[in-house]
């Protein structure tokens, strides 16, 4: 049951003088003819209620080495592609409302003489949201601050990890719990984020960013171009060794762990006078400082623009004049080369080559700053009702890894537990594969793929399935075939 036709009575109901009433989420909007509905996602052409954007199929090579089936648009005939290599994504499939309906498409094809079926449908999330990881060690705000778009919250800075800087967009509490402006502003948010579209956030106590998934983040203006190779011990552990000889002491600055060479671990193996020099903020262990300043977007994600303003005491029993005294940052972005006077003063000098060398080699490992954005959902509703009339079962099928889930055929991380709550990489999804419903809610393509045998265990809607090669037939022009990302899985391999 594919044909234009049949997909409209799947998805709504004719009124009278030509309206339709869609039913493929709780908004039920009443479309006339030439109009679409509040989502723009259905309209009324002449009559019959359309998806307006076509259902996307994905076609895989048939090994590594054979050249991918290019994109096709309208030229592209789906009774052309081959079945064995095509796999249907919930990108255009269409929602169902209310859950109980089967799911728009339930595909039957056979992968290695097992035969297999796929459910495919855009899932309806309220429950649902990104989180950000953005690859730079500035201080972009304080854990938990607010993040807001238009001066509205969607989301909160949440714990920073190595070397990058996290933010939790959306969620429940956003999009339905606060002001209409707020929903609408968080579900507007996600769709840019989930598209890969730049959006500037503010956050409450820090800074201006604008963030794209796949791009570089722009603080306050400002191009972010390394991620740090590590925290301020990390470097010095890395690079003591090519320090030794060519400088009496490093003083790696960073927000978080500021080293200390002479007084690491690092310099003791390697014998190193101590230098005497003590920085300020609380002593970890050996070498290891927290707090030498504030956060900031200076020196090492701190707020030192003056990098001999972190030192606190500099011990006349164990330095020296003519110590030679480098100070850097975590990326090499800064760096500064003093020698001490008779007095024990730092007096900046020209750096010698062999230190610049290593200073340029910091540089060279720091990975390019990136953004990246995972969509987070929970699957684990009714939306399963689509699947299966047991949906417990459908939940324990896919916790023991019987039943695959993609999005859009990009992998998700399935986290352990309860319900069905997985991330997934928004660049290995195909474009413009997310939507959204003015609940608020966000549409994203959702596919379940297990062996047949199995889905009839499970309580599937077998009377549903359809051969793969039928539904591309009956789809026509309705449908659009990509190229399946080489870096996702194929969900039929064993
Ligand atoms: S908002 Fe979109 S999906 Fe919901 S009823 Fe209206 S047209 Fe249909």
């Amino acid at each position: 049951m594919t044909s234009r036709a049949a997909r409209s009575a799947q998805f709504g109901a004719t009124e009278g003088e030509g309206i339709i009433r869609c039913d493929a989420c709780p908004v039920l909007c009443r479309i006339r003819p030439g109009r679409a509905g509040a989502c723009a996602r259905y309209a009324n052409q002449d009559g019959v209620l359309v998806r307006t954007d076509p259902v996307v199929a994905l076609a895989h090579a048939v090994d590594s080495n054979a050249p991918l089936v290019p994109f096709a648009q309208q030229e592209w005939d789906g009774a052309l592609l081959d079945p064995a290599r095509a796999f249907l994504t919930g990108v255009g499939s269409g929602t169902t409302y209310p859950d109980y309906k089967p799911a728009p498409f339930i595909v039957g094809s056979t992968h290695d003489g097992v035969d297999t079926v796929t459910v495919v449908t855009e899932g309806m999330f309220s429950y649902c949201g990104v989180k950000v990881k953005i690859d730079t060690d500035r201080h972009l705000g304080p854990e938990a601050a607010a993040v807001r778009v238009n001066g509205e919250q969607v989301g909160h800075v949440t714990t920073a990890e190595y070397g990058s800087q996290m933010l939790s967009i959306g969620g429940v509490r956003h999009l339905t719990g606060g002001s209409k402006k707020e929903g609408v502003v968080t579900c507007d948010t996600l769709l840019k984020l989930c598209g890969a579209e730049p959006v500037e956030v503010t956050i409450d106590g820090g800074h201006a960013v604008v963030v794209q998934a796949g791009a570089a983040p722009i603080v306050d203006g400002t191009p972010e171009t390394r991620m740090r190779v590590g925290c301020g011990s990390a470097a010095i552990g890395i690079f003591a060794q090519q320090w030794a000889g060519h400088v009496d002491e490093v003083i790696v600055v960073d927000d978080h762990i500021t080293g200390v060479l002479t007084e690491h671990q690092a310099g003791r193996v390697l014998d190193m006078r101590p230098a005497g020099i003590r920085v300020r903020g609380r002593r970890s262990t050996p070498g290891r400082y927290f707090q030498v300043a504030q956060p900031g977007l200076g020196w090492g994600g701190t707020d030192i623009t003056d990098p001999l303003a972190i030192i606190e005491r500099i011990d006349p029993k164990l330095a020296w004049p003519g110590l030679r005294l480098l100070f850097t940052s975590t990326t090499g972005d800064h760096a500064l080369y003093c020698v001490l006077d008779d007095a024990l003063r730092p007096v900046a000098a020209e750096m010698p080559a062999a230190v610049r060398a290593v200073v340029d080699r910091i540089g060279e490992n720091c990975e390019p700053s990136l953004c990246s954005v995972l969509f987070m959902a929970g699957a684990g509703g009714s939306l399963r009702a689509g699947v299966t009339e047991n949906p417990v079962l459908l939940t324990r099928s896919v916790a023991r890894g019987e039943t695959r889930v993609t999005m859009g055929g990009a992998p998700v991380y399935l986290w352990p537990g309860g319900g069905i709550t997985v991330m997934a990489d928004v660049l290995r999804m195909p474009k413009r594969a997310f939507g959204h419903v003015p609940t608020p809610a966000i549409v994203a393509p959702i596919e379940f793929t297990l062996p047949r045998a199995l889905y009839e265990r499970l309580g599937g809607h077998m009377d549903q399935v359809q051969p793969v090669e039928a539904v591309l037939r009956g789809l026509g022009e309705d449908l659009r075939v990509g190229t399946w990302h080489p870096a996702n899985p194929w969900p039929f391999a064993r």
